[in-house]
């Protein structure tokens, strides 16, 4: 059991990761690049390092969280800091995508150092929490030696793969669901009843009542798409296309920028002409992939 953890990186997710740690009684040492940012953290009780390599030195356990994977690179791939980790743990926190995972998996395994990368699906106020998860991948072995550390991050810790890359496959993709379109989307929704004077409360709670009907939506294009049966037995592209055809119509009268569904407007508009507007949504698969003819 580990009880010394290093936290490389104080922003907004380090200095949650590091306070979560040191909240459930670990001997928690932060180092960021502007030292500054470490006051907070250094009036709660946590150790403040001077350096990168005394950081590293005063755990079995480093967790890394910068901004990108070129700041991590900048910060590791330093013959100092390389021998300071080698035979440590080092658990990637910071966003990347499943190709600079794999690298820096490789760089770890030739310089001694067991590796995990992780990806966080919360904000740093949820961090800690008993519902919150964090994905991890990499070895099984290595998961298991430093799940006690993981769990003060948040109590859903889950291992989905032994792929180094697949925590941020993963995160990729869920961020697609919800962030790409739901969040421009809830902007656009709040700006219609702004608009036409719905209240905030009456938007929101509306919104949250339709949640289990979208989990319901979202399930039958996952099993359509399994099945590949693009059949539209429940709602057409052509009726799809009315509701982004009235938002782009209001946003147009209101003097609102409609840049962003313009496009996918004249993708419904394409599919309809092509003779395809009686097919289910999940037909937009195949025109993503560039797999329709
Ligand atoms: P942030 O508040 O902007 O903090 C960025 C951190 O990266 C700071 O510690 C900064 O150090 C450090 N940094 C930037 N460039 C660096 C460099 N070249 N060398 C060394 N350190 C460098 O960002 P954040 O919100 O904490 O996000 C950090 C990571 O967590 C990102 O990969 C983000 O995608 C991920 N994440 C964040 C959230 C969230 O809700 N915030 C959620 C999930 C995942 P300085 O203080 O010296 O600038």
């Amino acid at each position: 059991m580990y009880q010394n953890v290093t936290v490389i990186g104080a922003g907004r997710m380090g200095s949650a990761l590091a306070s979560a740690l040191f909240n459930k009684g670990f001997f928690t040492t932060v180092w960021n690049r502007t030292a500054s940012k470490t006051e907070p953290l250094a009036r709660l009780g946590l150790r403040i390092a001077p350096s990168l390599v005394e950081a590293i030195n005063a755990a079995d356990v480093i967790i890394l969280n910068v901004l990108n994977y070129h700041s991590v690179r900048q910060l590791l791939e330093v013959p100092d800091i390389e021998s300071a980790l080698h035979g440590k743990i080092l658990v990637q926190l910071t966003t990347g995508t499943p190709d600079e995972a794999r690298e820096m998996e490789s760089w770890a395994q030739s310089r001694g150092i067991s590796y995990l990368e992780g990806a966080i699906l919360s904000y740093p106020m949820n961090i800690g929490k008993p519902e919150t998860a964090v994905l991890y991948s990499g070895p099984e072995e290595i998961f298991n030696r430093v799940k006690s550390v993981l769990l003060a991050f948040g109590g859903n810790a889950m291992l989905v793969g032994n792929e180094i890359g697949q925590a941020s496959a993963l995160d990729i993709a869920v961020m697609a669901a919800f962030c790409v379109n739901t969040m421009f989307g809830f902007l656009y929704g709040y700006i219609v009843c702004e608009g036409e004077r719905i209240s905030a409360a009456q938007y929101m709670g509306f919104v949250k009542s339709l949640m289990p009907a979208v989990e319901g939506v979202l399930t039958d294009m996952c099993s359509k798409l399994q099945k590949k049966d693009y059949g539209g037995d429940q709602a057409s592209l052509e009726a799809w296309s009315v509701a982004p055809r009235e938002l782009v119509a209001w946003c147009g009268q209101h003097g609102v920028d409609h840049g962003i569904i313009t496009p996918q407007l004249a993708l419904f508009e394409k599919a309809i002409k092509s003779g395809n507007g009686q097919l289910d949504f999940s037909y937009f698969y195949k025109v993503l992939k560039g797999a329709t003819t």
